[in-house]
């Protein structure tokens, strides 16, 4: 089997039985759960879609494995890849950070970073290569965790013992035992797999690992929070009823990573090369930002369907708003093709898009995205909150509603159909963890700046400016 569909998606992660608490409980069955159903439901439709005839000449690389897997040899893989992850995105309007590419691309990209663990103390090239073959084969999904819990983030922070993080305790003749917990885990529980990885800047050799486990593995546990996706009605929740992906903390109870499953552990440096002088940025990057081309388009149409509802147009601030989001489309998809056209070929014969195109453009999206649904808040007005649901509109009240609500476009139920689809994107809670995910989960604004920062070839600008200084004609 190369790639899976969204029934055995579904059979898969229900065997399961994963230790997923939700309210103080432990989740019997995740796929028939409330709290859990629209967002695997979802993702059941993209392993569909990955199976139809008419898409497969994206869906599929030439191997017959699915082309979120691939990794790039070539200007036409990334072009390739650029259309699955589009593909997939505008089935869920870009709501789905985690549909099934982000993490695939993960993997790939660590398999096309295993040079960097040739011939380094307590790494395992080969287990890595062989992992990634395994997920490949068997179309395995996968959720990720890296970050430590959020306690102390002072600049000395290292200083101190932290019996919080999840480490190393032991190591026995079957594997590493970790304890202690991750930060978080977006689909924790909804996926086969969890990678767990150390976040660079490790400062003791117990925090360095890179594994990948079962998510059912024994002493392994989700801490859910609250779902944003229970009420299951598309007219009064169009986002929250389908894409709710979920995040959870994750606990490490004494957990065994057998060997075969530990790509790395206790080599500092090499963790840290992983990171920064891998292929995780680039290309995880670039699929990242192929999506948000898509969600931008989403939200600009929103914003120019309320726009045309209530016949604002005329206005220049009104226009000047909706030419903001143009623009951040346009910027957007241009930093992405130019990631692409200024793409190498490295030593080991991955076509690498540029990096600091698509650092540039996730750094903007983190300030676009809040931006847009202050637009739509902007331009909604009152009408983000005269939102009767789907049972008023069944009820006595139909008439009224359809009149008193009425737009000189649409009927009441129609013209609230639309502006719901806006509040779940602007106002709802799944709306605000969107805007939240937007900013923070690859990283924080603040610190990738500086990445922008210290990455650009600064010299190759001063030296222009210096020569002009200096010219005498
Ligand atoms: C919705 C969502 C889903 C996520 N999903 C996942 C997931 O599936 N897997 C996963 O591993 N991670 C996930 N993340 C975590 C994500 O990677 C982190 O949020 C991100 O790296 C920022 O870390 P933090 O949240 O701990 O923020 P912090 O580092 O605690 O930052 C909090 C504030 O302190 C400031 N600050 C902290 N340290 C510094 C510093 N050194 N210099 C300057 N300012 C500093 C920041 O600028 C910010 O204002 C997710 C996050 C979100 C919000």
């Amino acid at each position: 089997m190369k790639v899976i569909d969204g029934a055995e998606y579904k059979r898969r992660i229900a065997a399961l039985k994963s230790s997923v608490w939700y309210d103080g409980k432990l989740v019997e069955d995740i796929t028939d759960h409330p709290a859990f159903r629209g967002g695997i439901q979802s993702q059941a439709e993209l392993y569909d879609l990955q199976n139809e005839e008419e898409h497969q000449s994206i869906t599929m690389s030439s191997s017959q494995f699915g082309t979120s897997y691939l990794i790039p040899r070539t200007k036409a893989d990334l072009e390739k890849r650029r259309k699955l992850v589009q593909l997939w995105a505008r089935h869920t309007a870009g709501m789905m950070g985690r549909s099934p590419d982000y993490m695939n691309t993960v993997l790939a990209s660590f398999a096309a970073s295993k040079n960097l663990l040739e011939n380094e103390e307590n790494c395992f090239p080969d287990r890595l290569q062989a992992f990634y073959e395994k997920a490949k084969g068997e179309d395995l999904s996968f959720t990720h965790t890296f970050i430590n819990p959020q306690n102390n983030r002072a600049s000395l922070s290292f200083l101190d013992e932290d019996d919080q993080n999840a480490r190393i305790v032991d190591k026995t003749e079957e594997g590493l035992i970790i304890r202690g917990a991750k930060l978080l885990a977006t689909q924790g529980g909804m996926t086969d797999e969890v990678i767990v990885y150390s976040a660079p800047g490790a400062s003791k050799k117990e925090y360095a690992y890179l594994f990948s486990i079962p998510t059912d593995t024994a002493g392994l546990k989700f801490v859910c929070r609250s779902s944003f996706g229970v009420d299951s009605s598309r007219f009064n929740s169009p986002l929250s009823s389908r894409f709710e992906e979920m995040d959870s903390l994750v606990l490490f109870d004494d957990v065994l990573v057998p060997w075969e499953r530990v790509f790395l552990y206790e080599n500092i440096r090499a963790a840290d090369q992983l990171y920064v002088k891998g292929k995780f940025t680039p290309m995880t990057l670039h699929q990242i930002v192929s999506r948000q081309v898509i969600k931008t388009e989403f939200v600009l149409g929103l914003a120019i369907k309320i726009v045309e509802e209530i016949q604002i147009e005329e206005y220049h601030h009104v226009q000047s708003k909706v030419a903001e989001m143009i623009k951040a489309r346009e910027s957007l998809k241009a930093l992405l093709l130019l990631s692409e056209n200024d793409s190498l070929e490295d030593e080991a014969g991955v076509m690498v898009p540029a990096r600091l195109p698509l650092y540039t453009a996730i750094n903007e999206f983190q300030r676009f995205y809040p931006r847009f649904t202050e637009i739509l808040q902007l331009l909604g007005a009152s009408g983000l909150v005269t939102l009767p649901s789907e049972d008023a509109f069944q009820s006595d009240l139909r008439e009224d509603l359809n009149f008193y609500l009425r737009t000189g476009v649409s009927n009441g139920e129609d013209k609230v159909r639309l502006y719901r689809l806006a509040w779940d994107v602007a106002m709802s809670s799944f709306g605000s963890r969107q805007t939240l995910y937007e900013r923070f989960f690859f990283g924080d604004p603040v610190r990738i700046e500086q990445v922008i920062y210290q990455s650009c070839n600064k010299e190759s600008y001063s030296q222009f400016a210096e020569e002009f200084l200096h010219k005498k004609s």
